[in-house]
């Protein structure tokens, strides 16, 4: 049986030829980047090249990008970084109901340490309204937190209009963009942003490696310490073949985003209008065109995500159920409660990430197996009979 993977958005294979750019730097090309011998200085070179190719991607500077372990550590560098260097400027935070966790734990840990946080809500189709921005600023915000596109709905936010409005107004404004970098025109000028997150294992490259843009001047205290590794922004030896991994991932993105984007837009389309048209009670959550070109996420009425995304799994398709991180959660997604989605519409939700490899063939054998798969759970459930 064929394995169709739908889940993109929760990570994505490596590219071979991302894979075949960093194996050298694991046992050939091993150096130490901080060593001044030849080998150390082949590492550096390789670091120095990888961080001209993300910074190209993005629109920025070289030496703005600042490499992470990942998405997570950028987003914790960003929030945590600007409230230690800014303390003495205020304590406000604003970010959105509907960030990763990563932004939204970060911002509960910094109000445990006396910071306050505006979480702005977001209207149904998942859009952040640039204006709420504006009314919640006060004297004392010194920072703006608001991601680029949803990682569970793909709602893509108006970042450059609110750009406008944090640069008028003075403030950081940091945008995790793990899920646009690669896959849509992220430049940080366009959207007036001084910090950008990304992640390489969202856009083909390898995992525990990702890169926060500062925009120079930026008020950004260090998060890791220990070393003087990234223009002493963040200690720690490099993750050499990782960072090497991240540029290649980023070059190739940089080369086929536009086409790319456009062949998935189709098969997303394809994809979600033939899901709404065999299952019936099915709704699409997010933006309907505003969104990320490679997300579908479906709500069906009496059935449960999690009994459908294991139905799947036996016919070889892998999707997720709203978001992978809520695996282990009985509480449904923070995003679709923000979007006003209903309880049981919630748990009843589908997430397909579409990426490089899927195919029309793909989409037109998930058409084939999921009304079959609703069907079913829909004659066995108890909820359906309930509302009878
Ligand atoms: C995956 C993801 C992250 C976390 O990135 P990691 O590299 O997995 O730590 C952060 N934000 C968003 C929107 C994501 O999709």
């Amino acid at each position: 049986m064929k394995q169709i993977y739908l889940d993109y958005a929760a990570t994505t294979p490596a590219h071979p030829e991302v894979v075949n750019t960093m194996l050298p730097y694991f046992s050939e090309m091993y150096g130490n980047p901080s060593a001044i011998y030849a080998l150390g200085q082949e590492a550096r070179a390789a670091v120095e090249e990888a961080r001209g190719k993300v910074a190209g991607l993005i629109g920025a500077r070289d030496e703005e990008v600042v490499f992470t372990s990942g998405g997570t550590e950028a987003d914790n560098f960003a929030l945590i970084g600007v409230a230690l260097a800014n303390r003495e400027q205020g304590d406000h935070i604003i970010t959105s109901a509907i960030e990763h966790h990563a932004v939204l734990e970060t911002a509960r840990f910094l109000k445990t340490r006396g910071f306050k946080v505006t979480y702005l809500p977001v209207d149904s189709n998942g859009l952040v309204d640039p204006d709420d921005v504006k009314k919640a600023i006060t004297r004392q915000t010194i920072l703006v937190s608001i991601m680029h596109a949803n990682n569970e709905i793909g709602t893509i936010q108006p970042i450059a209009e609110i750009g406008k409005i944090t640069r008028e107004a003075g403030i950081c404004f940091h945008t995790d963009a793990v899920q646009t970098a690669g896959h849509i025109p992220v430049n940080v000028n366009q959207l007036g942003v001084e910090l950008v997150a990304m992640s390489a294992h969202k856009l083909y490259g390898p995992k525990g490696v990702g890169a926060l843009y500062i925009r120079r001047g930026t008020k950004l205290a260090p998060f890791m310490h220990g070393g003087e590794q990234e223009r002493r922004r963040r200690a720690g030896t490099e993750n050499v073949p990782g960072i090497v991994g991240l540029g290649k991932a980023a070059e190739i993105a940089r080369q086929e985003m536009a086409e790319e984007a456009t062949r998935l837009t189709r098969l997303r389309d394809r994809l979600a209008r033939g899901i709404l048209e065999t299952a019936p009670d099915a709704s699409l959550n997010g933006h309907p065109t505003q969104r990320l070109p490679g997300n579908v996420n479906v709500s069906f009425s009496f059935i449960e995500g999690e009994s459908m995304c294991l139905n799947l799994d036996l016919e070889g398709i892998y999707v997720s159920t709203g978001s992978a991180c809520s695996l282990a959660s009985n509480e449904p997604s923070h995003v679709l409660v923000a979007i006003g989605t209903h309880r049981e519409q919630a748990f009843g939700s589908l997430r397909f990430t579409l990426g490089k490899w899927t195919t029309d063939e793909d989409v037109s054998r998930v058409l084939e197996v999921l009304p079959k798969v609703v069907a079913k759970l829909r004659a066995m459930s108890p909820l359906i009979k309930s509302q009878k």
